[in-house]
């Protein structure tokens, strides 16, 4: 799509600090980051908003959110159990939708924040 920030960043017309590539997605932190770890998670595929997806869009979902745990674990936010189970650290993935989603950016995209608290103005 012309004119769009993320096809920008997603074709390298403009930069980012890019965390994981491949050949239907891309991983970059974002610019104004909400928590010590943010990221947000891409298809290159101009997509506007989640509700353009539907079952077709099942693998590519799919793709986005498993590629949270593994990022996860390379940014040191995987969620880890200490000597009595109890879960400790972990992480966030959000897709703002819409104007009352609060989607500024309309380009499909997952957050994913992270890191100790608080973060900024965020639960
Ligand atoms: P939304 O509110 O649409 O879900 O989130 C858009 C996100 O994109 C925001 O967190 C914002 O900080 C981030 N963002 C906006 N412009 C840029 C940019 O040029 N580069 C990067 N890396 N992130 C951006
Ligand atoms: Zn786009």
């Amino acid at each position: 799509m012309d004119n769009c920030l993320f096809c920008k960043i997603a074709a390298k017309q403009i930069p980012a600090t890019v965390v994981y590539e491949d050949d239907e997605l891309l991983a970059f932190k974002d610019i104004n980051p909400a928590a010590p770890v943010h990221l947000l998670i891409i298809p290159k595929q101009h997509i506007a908003t989640l509700s353009e997806c539907d079952e077709g869009h099942t693998a590519l979902l799919g793709k986005m959110l498993a590629l949270a745990p593994r990022l996860a674990k390379e940014h040191g936010v995987s969620v880890v159990y200490d000597a009595e189970g109890t879960p400790t650290r972990g992480y966030k993935t959000l897709i703002n939708s819409g104007p009352d989603g609060g989607q500024v950016v309309y380009h499909m995209h997952m957050h994913m924040y992270g890191g100790p608290r608080p973060w900024k103005g965020m639960h």
